[in-house]
């Protein structure tokens, strides 16, 4: 049952949205690293404190490594909160250069499990934003949760308040297969519908999970 209603969703999602190509970044680094600027702000922002990192010749794990939190912050002011976020970035770069030589193809090779644990003692780095490298930066079959991941599957009866990171991916990811082509697509179909139509004040008319059964209450 719980299959079936994730299958439809999914499959709903996929027809009216099509494919969304994520993660939006060239290499497993900028990967890494818009995960960290996406926090708290829009994808608009992240991609212009992005374009000044390319425009330093910054996106490289050991200069990163190399560059003083206070250089890095100005670079990243687009992003919003670049003194944290500056911060929050060498700790995830010092990680990476500690353990994997600076080489997100290296970390790639241990298991999902074991570097979730890595990552999650990395100061700043939260179970979003470790599951979001894991599966686009690094292709591991981890489910992300967010924010509209949440809200739709309240909205539609599927779980229950108070929502929690782990129970709502737990039931992805041990009710799917577990597949990184499915996981990576998933996530951002649920971002999309989130952002056009399963807003706060939501716009079911035209959204494609109408008309499954849902219950429309202010959840957030
Ligand atoms: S907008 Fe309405 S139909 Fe669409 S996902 Fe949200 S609650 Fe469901």
């Amino acid at each position: 049952m719980l299959h079936e209603t994730l299958t439809e969703i999914y499959n709903r999602l996929f027809e009216r949205f099509g494919p969304q190509h994520w993660w939006p970044g060239q290499t497993p680094l900028e990967i890494m690293v818009g995960a960290v600027l996406t926090q708290n702000t829009n994808w608009a922002n992240v991609e212009k404190a992005i374009a000044n990192l390319k425009q330093a010749s910054l996106l490289d794990a050991q200069k990163l490594r190399r560059i003083e939190a206070a250089d890095l912050a100005p670079l990243i002011r687009p992003a919003g909160y670049f003194n944290l976020k500056a911060r929050r970035l060498k700790a995830l770069i010092e990680w990476l250069c500690d353990h994997y030589e600076g080489d997100p193809g290296q970390a790639a090779r241990r298991s999902a499990e074991g570097l979730r644990e890595e990552l999650l003692s990395v100061r700043g780095i939260g179970p979003e934003t470790a599951d979001s490298i894991l599966l686009y930066a690094l292709g591991k079959p981890v489910f992300v949760v967010d924010a509209y991941t949440a809200r739709i599957l309240t909205r539609h009866g599927l779980i229950a308040p108070p929502v929690d990171y782990h129970g709502i991916q737990a039931l992805f990811q041990n009710t799917l297969p577990r597949e990184t082509a499915l996981f990576n697509e998933y996530h951002a179909l649920l971002v999309c519908c989130g952002k056009h139509f399963c807003k706060p004040k939501p716009l079911c008319g035209n959204c494609p999970l109408q008309p499954m059964p849902h219950e429309i209450e202010e959840f957030y």
